[in-house]
Formats: structure tokens, sequence, C-alpha cells
């Protein structure tokens, strides 16, 4: 399929990946619409056309040129092993693949179904899992439902993924161990393709990084005595340094600065023993390195 210098962008059509990838294309500044039962959708404000698909046809699209850019499951691609550059974890569609048993049964590791029978859709992913872990099983194909697999007796255990585990408990399983943690991944082509097109993917994905890394940090500020500020530096080293404004009464500033979102109640309250007050924060929308 030839498409002019035009880059297409495969997202899954309907499913646990849909929000995500639309949200973080939308976030990319890609405006479009969509509507349900589309296939395709033009962006108006740049030269690219998004292609809805099942999630398990991203990588061969990929791979075969028809699409330029994917969003898929790592574990999709861990499965399939497909030419496909991965250019970017994207931080959302956690989930794990992970070996599950009957609640009933006293299985311990994995090492106790060794000559068992179990059910899964990634049948590679499990077979090199437990090839490391010199355990030989007997594996059962199944497309979907995998988890009623063992109360119907077509296996004793299931290999599938798991998020928060409550299908799981509705089916009383639990989990033994994990293959593997997934997430939503950005891909690309590993062939060459046009400069044209080269020069868009290498702008999306820097728009795309921009928008992780937003999502890292939190705006902080804050006033403080003046006499606090070496210490705040430490806290808040921002970027290069905070940036630090004199306030109307003497012997104040202000202090603005990035700080983790993963450190940052910590250093909120370091800051106040510090003797910072007032502190405000507010997200970061982008943030380009
Ligand atoms: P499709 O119709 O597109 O083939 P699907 O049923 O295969 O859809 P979903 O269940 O929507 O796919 O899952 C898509 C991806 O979402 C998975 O491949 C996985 O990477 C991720 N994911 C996150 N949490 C879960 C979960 N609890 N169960 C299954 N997949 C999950
Ligand atoms: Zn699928």
């Amino acid at each position: 399929m030839e498409s002019n210098g035009t880059i297409r962008i495969a997202i899954q059509k309907s499913g646990r990946l849909s929000e995500g990838s639309l949200a973080l294309l939308h976030q990319m500044g890609l405006e479009f619409e969509t509507y349900q039962d589309r296939l395709f959708a033009r962006c108006r404000n740049m030269p690219i056309d998004l292609i809805f698909l099942r999630d398990d046809d991203i990588p061969e699209y990929v791979q075969d040129g028809v699409a330029d850019l994917g969003v898929v499951g790592s574990n999709v691609l861990d499965e399939r092993r497909s030419e496909v550059a991965r250019l970017l974890p994207l931080d959302f569609g956690y989930c794990s693949l992970s070996i599950a048993a009957p609640e009933r049964e006293a299985y311990r590791s994995v090492s106790d179904l060794d000559g068992k029978r179990i059910a899964t859709s990634y049948p590679q992913m499990l077979r090199r899992y437990l090839k490391q872990q010199g355990v030989s099983v007997k594996t059962v194909l199944l497309k979907g439902c995998v988890e009623i697999a063992p109360a119907l007796k077509v296996a004793d255990a299931i290999c599938d993924l798991v998020a928060t585990g409550s299908t799981l408990r509705t089916n009383r399983l639990r989990v033994l161990d994990t293959v593997s943690q997934c997430q939503a991944i950005l891909i690309g082509q590993k062939r060459p393709t046009s400069k044209k097109k080269r020069d868009i993917v290498e702008r999306l994905l820097i728009r795309a990084k921009g928008v992780q890394e937003a999502r890292k940090f939190k705006y902080i500020m804050f006033n403080a005595p003046i006499e606090a500020l070496e210490p705040i530096k430490k806290l808040v080293p921002g970027c290069k340094s905070p940036t630090v404004i004199p306030l109307a009464e003497p012997g104040f500033i202000a202090v603005h600065s990035m700080v983790l979102e993963e450190m940052f109640w910590e250093v909120v309250e370091k800051i106040r023993e510090c003797g910072g007050r007032d502190i405000l924060v507010s997200p970061v929308e982008k943030f380009i390195r």
C-alpha cells in the first residue's frame, strides 16, 4: 500500500489499550475525530492517518510496512517476536503474564506443575520461561477464556494476563509465578523508510517522550525564608537549578521547580521542615528536555 509520505499509526480498535492510545495521540497534539465502527481516521493538522485494528495484528502491520507506528502490549511483541523497533515504553496497559493454578490444589511453585497441562494464549513465552526453570509441561493452546480451563478439566493450570487479579479470584485461581511484566509500547519499523517519513516519526517520538516525561513530574511553587535557600536547592534541584524570585516582603523568596511525582510527598515534608510554606503544586502537561 503506497501512502505518499503520510504516516500511518495503528492502534487497538476497542479494548484495554484503546483509551490510553487515543489519549497519548491527543496529548501529542494530533487532532482527529473517532467514531464507533470506523477503522480509519485522518488527522486534521498533520499528515497522519490512524488505523484501528485488533491488537494482535498491529505488529504484523508495522513489520510489513503498512503502518509506520503502532501501540501494542509488550506481551504480543514478546510472543510473536515480530521484526519491529521498540521505540518507547508507554507507561500504561500494565499487566503481568502469570501462571496460576486452582486455589484448592497444593502446588507451591511452577516446579510442582512438571508433567501437567497449562492452558494459555502465550505458548512461546510460557515455553521459553519454563525451559529456563527446567520444567516440562503440556501446553493447551486457547484463544480466549483461558481462566475456565481448570474448571473444565481441560488443563491443570493456566498462563494468562493478570492486572488486578479479580478474574483469577472469581475463578478460584491463585498466582504461582510471573513469566513477564507487560505494558503498552510504541513500535516502529526496523527497515529504512523515506527521509520525509523518518522526519515525521522523529517529531512524533519527541512529542511522545515529552508527554511521558511530563507524567513523571509535578511543578512546585512555594515561599520560604531566604536563609533556607541552600537546603532547598538540594531538595528541588529542578533541571538546572530552581527559579528563585524575591518576595515584596524582605527576607523571603518564592521558589519554582520540578519534582518527581514518586518523591513528591517526601520532598514536600522536607520543604516544610526548612520553613517552606504556601506550597502550590500543578501537573506538568508536556516536558521537552
Ligand atoms: P482485540 O479484540 O483487539 O484482539 P483483546 O481481547 O486481545 O482485544 P484486550 O483484552 O483489550 O485485548 O487487551 C489488550 C492488551 O491490554 C493486552 O495485550 C495487554 O497488553 C493489555 N492488558 C492490560 N491489562 C490486561 C488484563 N487485565 N487482561 C488482559 N490484557 C491486559
Ligand atoms: Zn487481541
